[in-house]
């Protein structure tokens, strides 16, 4: 199975199925979640993340909208006062100019994020409208790896170890495709003992836990892994590490959870042609996929583009019920799409765009 695929068998499953056991939350019973692919920091990305949310934590986000608060954003939304103050009061000091939280107030007050007035000598005033709930509980990377043969194991074993050190994330696991027989225990000799290994089934329906991740300490310090020497005979170099603190990880960790917030996984909508006439969704066991009906399979997101061979826009007699206003097929692909994300996120405004 490619790996596209392969992504969005395992978000589909992690959205219908987490967590994978019943002791992955500890003595919690009401859980909430929202799952996100290929979202990560500048230095890291992964292919699935999965937030477990406070539901009722999650139920007050959605005052927010349903678009995601980037850092600056955050900044505002989380120190925003009760009463009108002058916005030098009442935000922390940024490190960086405070032009650059004006346009930040500015830009909330946009979007209706805060109330904003011009006070006494013309200055920007503000107050919120909510108190940005804590509705982020745990996050758990998971990398993808259908076939997780010896050598793509060895490959992934550094990428892992840095995840570890580092403990962004609460949990990080790989998922892979079952083959039927157990994984082999020297592919998960290379895999850090840290990580948790899933088996995927092949219509995606349904995994099994392999091996149980080590809960990281995501409070803590974290180290980062900045260079390792290769290990060679002729490599005689120190490994580089910098110190990632606990303040520093909570703010990303907190930006990690808005873009899943924000993009889900299904935002592959919007980069793909759905507008084009061969695009299609299919629909089995596991729940929906792109497929191309040109090529006859599914095809992958890079490959779905303008610049595809076989692309044909829609035809316009496709488009004539409701059309300008509400579009052809590939229009309500997007908007079917749209709505089952919401539903993952509940008490967000029906007028409330992505
Ligand atoms: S023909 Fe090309 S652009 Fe059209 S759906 Fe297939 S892959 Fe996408």
């Amino acid at each position: 199975m490619r790996e596209f695929q392969f992504e969005l068998r395992v978000c589909q499953w992690a959205e219908r199925e987490w967590p994978p056991t019943a002791t992955a939350h500890g003595d919690e019973t009401e859980v909430s979640h929202v799952v996100a692919r290929q979202i990560g920091t500048k230095r890291r990305r992964w292919d699935t993340v999965v937030i477990e949310c406070d539901p009722e934590g999650l139920r007050r986000r959605a005052a927010f909208g349903a678009a995601e608060l980037d850092s600056d954003l955050l900044h505002v939304v989380r120190s925003a006062p009760a009463d009108w103050e002058w916005y030098r009061d009442a935000l922390p000091d940024p490190g960086y100019p405070w032009r650059y939280v004006r346009q930040a107030v500015h830009r909330a007050a946009d979007r209706s994020l805060v109330e904003r007035r011009r006070g006494a000598n013309g200055r920007v005033e503000l107050r919120r409208k909510w108190r940005y709930p804590d509705w982020v509980r745990r996050i758990v990377a998971i990398e993808n790896k259908p076939d997780l043969d010896a050598s793509a194991a060895r490959d992934l074993a550094p990428q892992l170890e840095r995840d570890v050190a580092l403990a962004l994330a609460d949990e990080v696991w790989v998922a892979t495709s079952a083959t039927g027989a157990s994984v082999e225990p020297a592919l998960l000799e290379d895999v850090p003992v840290d990580a948790g290994v899933l088996t995927v089934g092949p219509s995606g329906s349904g995994a099994e836990v392999v091996w149980h991740p080590r809960t990281l300490a995501v409070d803590d310090p974290g180290t980062r892994i900045v260079e390792r020497p290769s290990g060679g005979a002729l490599d005689a170099s120190a490994a580089r590490f910098e110190y990632a603190d606990p303040a520093w990880k909570a703010d990303k960790r907190l930006e990690l959870a808005e873009r899943a917030y924000g993009r889900g996984w299904r935002a592959y909508a919007d980069t793909m042609r759905t507008d084009c006439r061969h695009f299609e969704l299919s629909v089995d066991d596991a729940g929906f996929a792109p497929r191309c009906r040109a090529k006859g399979r599914h095809q992958t997101a890079s490959e779905c583009s303008g610049s595809c061979a076989d692309f044909e826009p829609e035809p316009p007699v496709w488009r004539t019920k409701g059309w300008p206003i509400e579009g052809g097929p590939g229009k309500g692909i997007t908007r079917l799409l749209d709505r089952q994300r919401r539903r993952k996120r509940p008490g967000l405004d029906e007028s409330d765009a992505a």
